[in-house]
């Protein structure tokens, strides 16, 4: 989930209690990565670890250069704390379980220690890695991005949960892919989980199939870094395959297929 804010923090709600505090403490600082945590933080968590792995990954995997531009993360020690700190401060946001913020001199996550933190940092962190490089990055690509690197390392970006979803609305012959649909989406609140699948399986499809369509992708972002408003990647992945829809559903079957040989 993406948030472009430019609107002022609202002071003071009335009526909801006590204000809730950000976490402050700092407790851990590596790289572009600034987490204040509510909770004490062993020095190698693992998974601190690993978000500090992700810069470089999403770097060579995309060819992108690394930004130092810092990106705060807020870590609440429970879901209320999360969700009342959200009410006071961001009442227009919708509920989500974690949210990556941005205005014009701050990246921002926010999350809370729950059974799905791992994977929603992966995801929250891989928008302010993003962004700190490609600010005009298209909705769709940043979330289907954020969606591929979300999943644990060394699994390639394999969502069960999304492989899953997508396979049955195909079956029920109710979604058919369509890259420039996806390519005039403008509002994150609008995004439909189906839209998330569908953007991950478009950038699954681009770096994990054939070397020209990572290449794609690829050139796609550094157009979309240096012009700020690059000709959508629809047409220049037309005109090098030509059927792309068919091919994005055999690429669906064919991770369908492994993923049920792993029952
Ligand atoms: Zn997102």
């Amino acid at each position: 989930m993406l948030i472009t804010s430019a609107i002022a923090l609202v002071a003071g709600c009335a009526g909801l209690g006590r204000r809730v505090e950000l976490p402050s403490e700092k407790q851990f600082e590596r790289e572009q990565l600034r987490v204040f945590s509510d909770v004490e933080l062993p020095k190698n968590h693992r998974l601190l670890e690993e978000l500090t792995a992700r810069r470089r990954d999403i770097a060579n995997i995309l060819l992108l250069p690394m930004s130092d531009e810092p990106i705060q993360v807020y870590l609440f020690d429970d879901e209320k704390r999360y969700q009342r700190y959200l009410k006071q401060n961001h009442p227009q946001f919708p509920n989500r379980r974690a949210f990556f913020l941005k205005n014009d001199t701050e990246l921002k996550v926010f999350a809370y220690w729950g059974e799905f933190v791992a994977e929603d940092l992966r995801h929250e962190v891989t928008h302010g890695y993003l962004h700190a490089t490609v600010p005009n990055i298209p909705l769709w690509l940043d979330e289907g991005l954020a969606e591929y690197f979300e999943i644990p390392r060394g699994e390639k970006g394999f969502h069960r949960q999304h492989i899953y979803f997508l396979t049955k609305h195909a079956k029920q012959n109710r979604w058919h892919p369509s890259l420039t649909r996806l390519e005039s989406l403008v509002d994150p609140a609008k995004m439909s989980q189906l839209d998330y699948a569908e953007s991950w399986l478009w950038v699954h499809y681009l770096l994990e199939t054939k070397p020209e369509y990572r290449k794609l992708l690829q050139d796609q972002l550094a157009r979309d870094r240096m012009t700020g408003k690059a000709k959508p990647l629809s047409n220049f992945l037309h005109e090098l395959v030509g059927d792309e829809q068919d091919e994005v559903i055999g690429h669906l079957v064919e991770l369908s297929n492994a993923m049920k040989k792993e029952q």
